[in-house]
């Protein structure tokens, strides 16, 4: 029998080895101190132990130090599996945080013991980001059970801190470390769909903006006293809105909505009573741009549009950006792009396409620095709810894509 055959059926009789794996690492409630944890210490030291007894040895750290958890360190691991050439490695992230469980009561069960339902396996991470971790795991010991060198050398990497920012996680990584090299190529299974049709190439363009306006307070019954700043902001608030169509028309169908949105959110309160025109005006927008529209370009837009209003009202307005992030997207054409949908179309006979998304993942760290990288795998997106699940079949699935992938000369 061909060896990739002897792989897939491997994969196939792993249902007692997933459950087990997923059972082990969802006992370690690996939450970040921001949210009242104490880091993924003792759940990656369980996992590398586990690794070790199943035959996969070379695992390195490369952790980032942290004070407030009591190891004193955020744990990034890389697993290396040698290939046949030491170049175009095949990178598979996943990450080993967790957020909080949430309301207990609605819970099937404790979130940190997993509960299994026919192929719904429940728990706190099983799904985000357990099930890419063992799917890539199951992966590597069906390579290693029958001794198969992949192409290319492969690596799997575990990363700390997705869930608050990748401080201490990939984001640390890129800036102390010299793992990557551009010829890499990166899978993220962190987001998907359940039919595994989705693979993610890019993400808008992210901005979070302050727009402060000043005008003068006074008193309601003679408001043309005053300069309303209220009423200022409303207008401008209309207008950066407006602005979807009116400044940023392209439109890119691989988004969904396929247009830039500008959209005013949180207001700050002005005024206590309801008798003052408010001088001071705060209100915030959340801006999400695609690729080709540079956070730059569009803050620039935005400021050569407040003019009108501040002529209209009298008013000064500042718009300051208090969070931004972008990154250029990965082609639909790259080759991790090309050999993903290949391996898709064989193990699950789909038709997989690229597309792009709000913005926000992991992904943009690593497109920032020109690497190429997909967020890829096949799931319900249960993440961060209550019962959160993965299928079984889902993580069978997924290894087998990744094993086919290690595999596949390029
Ligand atoms: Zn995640």
């Amino acid at each position: 029998m061909e060896s990739v055959e002897k792989m897939l059926q491997f994969i196939d009789k792993s249902d007692n080895t997933i459950i087990e794996l997923e059972t082990l690492l969802t006992s370690y409630p690996a939450i970040a101190p921001e949210s009242g944890g104490d880091g993924e210490w003792l759940k990656v030291a369980a996992l590398e132990k586990w690794l070790k007894d199943h035959g996969i040895t070379t695992i390195e750290h490369f952790d980032a130090p942290d004070a407030r958890v009591s190891h004193g360190k955020r744990p990034n691991v890389v697993v290396t599996i040698p290939g046949k050439k030491h170049n175009k490695r095949l990178w598979i992230m996943a990450h080993t945080d967790v957020v909080p469980a949430g309301e207990l009561a609605q819970w099937k069960q404790d979130p940190f013991k997993v509960l299994v339902e026919g192929d719904k396996i429940i728990g706190r991470g099983v799904e985000d980001n357990q099930q890419g971790l063992v799917s890539s795991v199951i992966a590597a010991l069906a390579l290693r059970e029958y001794g198969i060198t992949p192409e290319h050398d492969v690596k799997l990497l575990f990363v700390a801190d997705e869930e608050v920012g990748s401080v201490y996680g990939i984001d640390w990584l890129l800036k102390n470390t010299e793992l990557f090299k551009l010829d890499d190529m990166f899978i993220i299974p962190d987001g998907g769909k359940g039919d595994s049709s989705e693979i993610e190439v890019a993400e808008k363009n992210i901005c979070w903006i302050k727009v402060t306006t000043k005008g003068k307070q006074c008193h309601a019954s003679k408001p043309d006293d005053g300069k309303n700043a209220f009423l200022a902001n409303c207008e401008f608030a209309l207008l950066l809105n407006a602005m979807e169509n009116t400044v940023f028309t392209e439109r890119n169908p691989l988004f969904d909505p396929p247009r830039s949105t500008l959209v005013p959110t949180k207001k700050d309160p002005n005024v206590p009573n309801i008798n003052t025109v408010p001088g001071e005006d705060v209100f915030y927008a959340d801006l999400r741009m695609l690729p080709s529209y540079s956070i730059e370009s569009t803050l620039a837009a935005i400021r050569d549009h407040k003019e009108q209003v501040e002529k209209k009202y009298g008013v000064t307005i500042t718009v300051e950006a208090v969070m931004s992030n972008e990154s250029p997207p990965t082609s639909e054409n790259a080759e991790v792009v090309q050999l993903l949908k290949k391996s898709i179309k064989k193990i699950y006979n789909i038709d997989a396409r690229a597309i792009g998304i709000g913005g926000g993942t992991v992904g943009a760290y690593l497109r920032e620095k020109g690497y190429q990288c997909v967020v890829w795998s096949t799931q319900d997106e249960t993440m961060h709810a209550p019962n959160e699940y993965a299928k079984i079949s889902n993580i069978k699935g997924d290894a087998k894509v990744f094993a086919d992938l290690m595999v596949t000369p390029r």
